[in-house]
């Protein structure tokens, strides 16, 4: 049985995006009362979230950006994009939330626990670096990704994303590099609108981003055969020696946002072939983090599923 993280804190429901949002605070709610009532919470072990450093958020991210989120405090609420807000206590929340996924990090990495799951809002893959977008304020796991290069010196890190939605951010941070490959599986042509095919990296990074665009309405059984036949074997020839995961359960087929149709347990299997890899060429060390997801009940019998696969691993 392996030992399993997960991050949580109440500044997260903090992050307030007023009336009708999707991205909204009952999400993580759902998640901590769903794994209450399934018993799982007594399982995991309840890792304390930190605040997030400036310096660290800046591993990704333009100072004058940070510097104008961080504006946004203790003010009236601001739309820093069509459809990303910022409440007074969002700065706040999206630096506990980069601070919390470190966390799990760094307790993965110490060893504390085998793997660690970040419940984390708000979520990160679309924030550029020098602009809020899609619900995202700082990039979470693209400052974990620098973190683990910089900070602990890990050469080979694979993000891998299965939201539904392609994380422009993420890609772009590290189009230019080899020590940082990103996969993604995603619907398309669908928002953000990048994450073809063909966008494969540039520079040192030629090679080193792999983007699955996939039709509407696909199910665990495409899914699985996109990990199978082309993200896994890709993630192998790569050799990680970290993954990070950027878990948006927005495939979903309750999912309001979506268009697709992954099950509870899809997802699990989906992350279970993710396991396998991290046992050949990462210790078995992974780390996930809360992307999308907008059906409270398809989102926590996600999330519910997936915990219990990781703590079989
Ligand atoms: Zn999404």
């Amino acid at each position: 049985m392996a030992k399993v993280g997960q991050i949580f804190h109440p500044l997260y429901l903090k992050h307030d995006t007023g009336p009708g949002h999707p991205e909204r605070p009952d999400r993580l709610i759902a998640i901590q009362e769903h794994l209450k009532a399934s018993g799982l919470a007594e399982r995991v072990v309840s890792l304390a979230a930190r605040k997030g450093t400036h310096q660290e958020i800046a591993l990704v991210h333009e100072l004058d950006y940070i510097q104008a989120v961080a504006r946004t405090a203790g003010g009236r609420g601001t739309y820093l994009d069509g459809d990303t807000f910022a409440s007074p206590d969002s700065f706040d929340a999206a630096l506990w939330a980069a601070g919390g996924l470190l966390v799990a990090v760094d307790q993965v990495i110490d060893g504390e626990v085998d793997h660690a799951f970040a419940m984390v809002r708000p979520p990160g893959h679309h924030a550029e670096r020098d602009h809020a977008m899609g619900f995202c304020l700082f990039n979470n796991v693209g400052i974990a990704a620098e973190y683990l290069v910089k900070h602990h010196g890990f050469k080979r890190v694979a993000v891998v994303d299965f939201d539904v939605h392609h994380g422009n951010a993420t890609q772009h941070m590290f189009y230019d590099r080899e020590d940082i490959f990103y996969f993604s599986t995603h619907r398309y042509p669908f928002f953000p609108g990048t994450g073809a095919a063909h966008e494969r990296g540039t520079g040192a990074g030629a090679g080193y981003n792999l983007n699955i665009p996939m039709n509407a309405g696909c199910g665990d059984q495409e899914y699985l055969q996109v990990f199978a036949n082309q993200l896994i074997p890709a993630l192998r020839d790569y050799a990680p020696d970290f993954i990070l995961v950027s878990a948006g359960f927005d495939s979903h087929f309750l999912d309001p946002l979506g268009g697709m149709k992954v099950s509870d347990s899809g997802f699990a299997k989906m992350s279970q072939e993710l396991e396998k890899v991290a046992q050949e060429f990462c210790g078995g060390k992974s780390v996930y983090t809360l992307e999308g997801g907008y059906d409270l009940k398809g989102l926590a019998g996600s999330v519910e599923k997936v915990l219990s696969m990781l703590l079989q691993q």
